[in-house]
């Protein structure tokens, strides 16, 4: 206990040295107001539920503002993913006014409004952390460690990160607050990070990584102050737990926007820090294989989600790591390990190496290995190995990813041809396909071997 009041007076001495904030002034800013008239978010894109919960706290003598990604993305006329609302009614209060309310958070509190599958998040204003006296511990989920501090909109306003994140939505005159020039920037279409870029993402260094999600997603660009110390600070990421760049992880790549992200985060320097074995792979000179591959793998998924289907994270991860899993195969095999256990140990090194970065869980790493495994089994086309296949609850997964292979050059597009047919063949035509070949003059035919490693002699039949 003594040490830590020691600390408490070392830091407090150092903070006087210290700006107290990240080079703006919080105080005497007089924001924008952008009337109703003068704005085209409208009532009828907000959820009812969002609403209900505007209307209420305003009943009950609060303010409350819709802000975050959803006045942004209201702005520019699309639907928002979720609705967030800010108020400066305590979590308690927030409680008290709403039946179907629960308050989540243990270091700040916030409350949850449910509606069936809705949920509407509502946060008080947080006030001016920067003044507290834990600045410079660092938080578990690699965040400053901040306590819960309520605040007022003025104060909250300089927390958020990009000035067009921190647009508020006055549900008491439906107009837009704005204390950063947020709604200038929304209309250049340029992302600004509040504050002094550096100090802003050495105190989250998600942010870069948030940066690129928001530039490839809503196509804005990212200033050249905001930009600039992105190659440098990219190392910080290394200290995020992995859990949360997991998180990260599925926003980034599964939101639609893959390819354009996977190419910005390359070109930043951050592809390298979450998937640091694919990017070796990717930086081999020789052959444009794996940046296609991974590429092609983005671009379906983001056809997918465009077509309003499901993706599974694993499908993509299982693609992020296969050529890395490819180069661990080929080493194995040359330095004389069996083919069984080349790819056994490969797998299992590829993966543990991954999950230090970003932790996937147990049922992704499982269904990966399945869709790798699976990819030896589809070169088995004769007697009762086939069905077992087509069972397999991963066919599925399995049989995309050997359709990606084939369409940058990894497989034969004769095998996926057969699969193709196979599954939707009537029970005699599969019979009939799955008959041994016939010991006719011409000998048996040769397979390849479809792993792509050099092992080219093994045939499978
Ligand atoms: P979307 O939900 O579309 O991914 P969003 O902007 O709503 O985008 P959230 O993660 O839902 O992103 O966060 C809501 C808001 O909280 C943000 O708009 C921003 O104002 C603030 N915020 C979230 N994460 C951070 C962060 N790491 N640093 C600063 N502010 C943040
Ligand atoms: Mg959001």
């Amino acid at each position: 206990m003594g040490d830590k009041k020691k600390e408490h007076t070392i830091l407090k001495f150092f903070k006087r040295f210290i700006p107290s904030t990240n080079g703006r002034d919080s105080k005497n800013h007089v924001p924008q107001i952008y009337a109703r008239s003068e704005h085209n978010v409208s009532r009828a894109q907000i959820s009812d539920n969002a609403l209900k919960v505007l209307y209420r706290l305003k009943k009950a003598g609060f303010d409350a503002y819709l802000v975050g990604g959803c006045v942004r993305d209201l702005l520019l006329g699309r639907e928002p993913k979720d609705f967030d609302v800010v108020t400066n009614a305590r979590p308690e209060q927030v409680k008290a006014a709403f039946r179907n309310c629960r308050l989540i958070g243990r270091r700040f509190r916030l409350a949850h409004v449910y509606f069936g599958r809705e949920i509407i998040e509502v946060a008080t204003f947080r006030g001016d952390e920067s003044e507290q006296d834990d600045l410079l511990r660092v938080h578990e989920d690699g965040r400053l460690l901040r306590d819960n501090v309520f605040g007022t909109i003025e104060e909250d306003v300089w927390r958020r990160d990009f000035t067009v994140n921190a647009l508020y939505y006055n549900i008491r005159d439906f107009s837009i607050v704005d204390y950063t020039g947020g709604m200038q920037d929304h209309a250049e279409a340029v992302l600004k990070l509040i504050g002094d870029p550096e100090v802003r993402y050495r105190e989250d260094p998600v942010r870069m990584l948030r940066a690129i999600r928001f530039a490839a997603k809503l196509g804005f660009k990212i200033s050249p102050e905001t930009e600039k110390p992105i190659h440098t600070l990219a190392y910080l990421l290394e200290a995020i737990p992995a859990a949360r760049l997991f998180d990260e992880v599925l926003k980034l790549f599964l939101s639609g926007y893959g390819v354009q992200t996977f190419e910005m985060l390359r070109h930043y320097g951050l592809f390298k820090i979450l998937f640091p074995a694919t990017e070796q792979s990717l930086a081999k000179q020789e052959s444009e294989f794996p940046r296609l591959f991974v590429a092609r793998a983005l671009k379906n998924s983001d056809e997918r989600i465009a077509r309003g289907k499901s993706v599974t994270p694993y499908f993509l991860l299982s693609a992020f790591l296969w050529e890395p899993l490819q180069d661990r195969v080929k080493e194995k095999l040359q330095r004389g390990e069996s083919e069984i256990n080349a790819w056994q140990q490969a797998v299992n090194e590829v993966l543990s190496e991954q999950v230090k970065v970003v932790s996937i869980p147990k049922r992704f790493t499982q269904s990966m290995r399945d869709v790798w495994f699976l990819q030896s089994r589809f070169n088995r086309r004769t007697g009762t190995r086939p069905y077992r296949l087509l069972a397999h609850p991963r066919f599925r997964a399995a049989y995309d990813f050997l359709l990606l292979r084939a369409e940058t050059g990894g497989a034969d597009q004769a095998l996926v041809d057969w699969w193709t047919k196979f599954q939707f063949a009537d029970e005699a035509e599969q019979r009939r396909m799955t008959q041994p070949a016939k010991k006719t003059g011409k000998g048996r035919r040769r397979r390849r071997n479809h792993f792509r490693t050099d092992n080219k002699k093994k045939t499978e039949q």
